[in-house]
């Protein structure tokens, strides 16, 4: 008796060589919907045998069919499938993933290069699916007949999924915000071991600014079928701690009207995220989870929530000088990049977005 065919869509992953490539890759092994049919990278790895151009990192082993895989170049001539995670290095991503939608390809991408653009939706599921609405004035404006949707900056979507329930509830006018974010958050082989082993550096380049303004958008509004930014003012303090896995984000909320800390505990265990994001392959239980402990979140302990897709919030106390503190951790390559692009995938079909209106 023959197998029955695999009616899983193809789907394939640029830079897959890479941290977030890799984090792909174990992503998408038995995945329902989707199935790896390509993977591709640099000209350095291109032609090689994925096993030989990837050094492999991570608990699991290297799964055994993509070992043998072809690597691709990054180029719409050699990688076919009509779906593309893309976990590019910014440097390349830019013309890479434009050449993608230009020749009809979904691309779901991890970096910086089309975030801040008017027409990119910039979609975490439960927060503001909604702003997939932007691919129709995509298509409009660059004639491309597939489309870009990207994830935000890690740090960001760690902030944003306690945050949107809170803006929801009682409109934030002011955000500090301070990053403890992980070593794998700068890629293989990323930083230097003797500079960040018993060390914290307090600088990550542009990172930043990308925090403050990727949040603006997320929490931004869709009106007249553009994104009007949330108006809040943010200040971000970006730190890289020898942490392996997980990005921790201490906030300090301000409100348009007195909260204390705990109206935004009941808005924030109450929340289950936007309808839209639920049941999806790669949803987890519970987006956001409210620990009570009080030394938690912590990376070690947490980061393997909702298989990594949920963000941890603790700590969640008065604040003198805004109105409430609190603490969130999450997974940076899960949540915060493969997993981000693999859930908005998903939305993208559930939703019927694969194609122009
Ligand atoms: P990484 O480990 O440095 O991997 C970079 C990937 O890009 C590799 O597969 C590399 O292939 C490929 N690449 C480099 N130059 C190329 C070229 N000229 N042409 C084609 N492919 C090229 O980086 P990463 O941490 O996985 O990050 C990937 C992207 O995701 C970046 O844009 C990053 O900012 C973003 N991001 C990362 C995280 C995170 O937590 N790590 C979170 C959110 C977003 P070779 O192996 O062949 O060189």
């Amino acid at each position: 008796m023959s197998a029955a065919p695999d009616r899983r869509t193809p789907v394939a992953v640029l830079g897959a060589t890479g941290a977030v490539g890799q984090s792909f890759i174990r992503l998408l092994e038995g995945h329902p919907w989707f199935r790896l049919a390509e993977v591709a990278a640099s000209e350095r790895s291109a032609g090689k045998a994925y096993g030989e151009a990837a050094r492999w990192v991570g608990n699991s082993d290297m799964p055994a069919d993509i070992r043998a895989m072809t690597v691709r170049a990054c180029d719409p001539s050699d990688v076919t499938s009509g779906i593309v995670f893309s976990a590019l290095d910014s440097s390349v991503a830019g013309e890479a993933e434009a050449a993608f939608a230009r020749a009809g390809r979904m691309v779901l991408s991890n970096a910086k290069n089309f975030r801040m653009d008017d027409d990119v939706p910039l979609v975490i599921p439960e927060v503001n699916a909604d702003h997939l609405a932007l691919l129709d004035m995509q298509r409009k404006n660059r004639g491309w007949t597939g489309a870009i949707i990207t994830n935000a900056n890690c740090a960001s979507i760690m902030a944003v999924m306690p945050l949107a329930p809170l803006h929801a509830a009682f409109g934030i006018n002011r955000l500090f915000i301070a990053t403890m974010q992980a070593v794998s958050g700068a890629g293989y082989p990323g930083v230097p071991s003797l500079d960040i082993l018993g060390n914290v550096v307090p600088y990550i380049k542009d990172e930043e600014p990308k925090i403050e303004t990727e949040i603006q958008k997320m929490l931004g509004r869709r009106v007249n079928g553009r994104i009007e930014p949330a108006t809040m003012v943010i200040s971000a303090h970006a730190n890289r701690v020898p942490v392996e896995n997980g990005h921790t984000v201490c906030l300090s909320i301000g409100f348009e009207r007195r909260v204390s800390a705990a109206d935004a505990l009941e808005v924030l265990r109450a929340w289950r995220g936007d309808p839209a994001a639920h049941g999806l392959p790669s949803s987890p239980e519970r987006a956001l989870v409210v620990t009570d402990l009080p030394d938690r979140p912590q990376p070690r302990r947490d980061v393997d929530a909702g298989r990594g897709m949920t963000v941890t919030v603790g700590r969640v106390r008065d604040d003198a000088l805004f109105d409430v503190k609190m603490v969130a951790m999450g997974h940076n390559t899960i949540r915060g990049a493969a997993g981000a692009s693999v859930l908005n995938a998903e939305l993208l079909v559930a939703s019927d977005r694969m194609t122009g209106a």
